[in-house]
């Protein structure tokens, strides 16, 4: 029988996590030997009984006890907290982690994962955007590879595979525009929760919708692709495309453009990451260009989706602004979420306390962390 490629989840009750597992399921090949999840410990459990994990990890110790007495029949280790995390990132039996968690919890897990050898299949974008200077360079000294699973990434890296990335002039970075799409800014006062949440082509989780909506999303993406493709943000260009087929394409220096285009499914850059550099049946729609007629494209508009046009600074100031402007987002959208500020708030926030917070160059990751802890304080103090 063909080895099993063995693979741990970070988030595996997630979205991602959730689409993970179930390309799992699907081709019957992957040992899942480590889960590691927040608290949905009911979904958990349902994971465990039908993937046979070795090892998982939940966040508090009262989840940890709830879970133990719902699986006393199994024999699986049950680890918390960051170290539980960890644990799970390196776990001796698995060859790659996907991290799928959300927030800059991903950091560390994701370090002690290269450090043990492991390669990445990547969800969690938060980890690239604040540490990117840190991870890539680890990657690359531990030899283990970064694989993509956001879905332009994804199609970055499929339409670069084989070819000579010196020769990369340009990244075009698709957006489908969010729901929001051809609104002028004073049209967004008065969005609610509800009207951000619908995304038109992409069932994500809520954090990540919200972002899609105000284009936020793509200036993460943005700065993830800066990191993994090693290109400076004047070569990256945002194309909003709003059907979600082509999912991203690059411009070589003779002007060939490559692009990669498919129905919006996750499970496909999921898979590609897991099975890299193997291309396996995926069961879903395929596209039928008979019945699509047509791909459109526009600009961004930078004055209404402000968060994209910050999302560039960010990165070009470098150091931690990009982890202040993640975190600052990350508390806004919850907040938002909550219902304690307006939808246009978001963007302002973000852009005070790029301005608010003290530059930090190359920072380590107590600093990136002490940063987050910064921002969240600040929003606290002032919204
Ligand atoms: P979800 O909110 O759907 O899932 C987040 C996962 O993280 C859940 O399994 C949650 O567990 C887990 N989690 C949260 N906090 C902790 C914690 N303290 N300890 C352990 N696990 C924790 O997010 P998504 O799947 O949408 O996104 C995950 C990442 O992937 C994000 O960085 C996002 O930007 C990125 N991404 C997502 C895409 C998508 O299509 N959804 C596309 C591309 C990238 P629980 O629910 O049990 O608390």
């Amino acid at each position: 029988m063909e080895k099993m490629k063995k693979i741990a989840i970070l988030g595996s009750t997630g979205s991602i996590g959730t689409q993970t597992l179930e390309v799992a399921r699907t081709n019957g090949d992957l040992d899942v030997v480590g889960l590691a999840a927040g608290s949905n410990v009911k979904l958990l459990e349902a994971q465990i009984r039908e993937f046979h994990p070795r090892k998982v990890a939940v966040w508090t110790e009262e989840k940890a006890k709830e879970l133990r007495v719902m699986i006393s029949d199994l024999d699986v280790e049950i680890v918390t907290g960051m170290e539980g995390l960890i644990e799970i990132a390196e776990m001796e039996e698995s060859e790659i982690l996907v991290t799928a968690i959300v927030g800059m919890i991903g950091i560390r897990p994701t370090i002690a994962a290269i450090k043990a050898g492991k390669d990445i299949a990547l969800a969690n974008k938060e980890t690239l955007v604040t540490a990117g200077h840190i991870i890539m360079p680890l990657a690359k000294e531990y030899n283990v590879k970064i694989l993509p699973v956001d879905s332009e990434h994804s199609a970055i890296f499929q339409c670069l595979n084989g070819e000579n990335h010196g020769q990369l002039h340009k990244i075009l970075l698709t957006a489908s525009g969010g729901p929001f799409r051809g609104r002028k800014r004073e049209e967004l006062a008065n969005i609610q929760v509800e009207d951000a949440l619908k995304h038109p082509n992409w069932a994500m989780g809520r954090k990540i919708t919200i972002d899609s909506s105000t284009l936020v999303n793509k200036g993460l993406e943005a700065m993830e692709a800066k990191w993994l493709f090693n290109v400076d943000m004047d070569h990256i260009q945002v194309v909003v495309q709003p059907q979600s087929i082509i999912h991203s394409a690059v411009e070589f220096v003779d002007g060939a453009v490559i692009a990669q285009l498919g129905t919006p499914d996750m499970k496909l850059p999921i898979q590609y990451a897991l099975y890299y550099p193997e291309r396996r049946f995926l069961p879903g729609d395929r596209l039928d260009f008979w019945k699509l007629k047509q791909i459109t494209f526009e600009e961004p508009d930078p004055e209404t989706f402000t968060g994209l046009k910050l999302a560039f600074e960010a990165a070009k100031r470098g150091g931690n602004i990009p982890t202040v402007y993640n975190a600052a987002n990350e508390k806004a959208v919850a907040k938002f979420l909550n219902r304690e500020i307006r939808y246009l708030e978001i963007p302002e926030i973000i852009g005070e306390c790029m301005e608010s917070i003290e530059k930090i160059d190359a920072p380590n990751v107590e600093e990136i962390l002490a940063t987050e802890a910064n921002v969240y304080e600040l929003i606290e103090s002032r919204w």
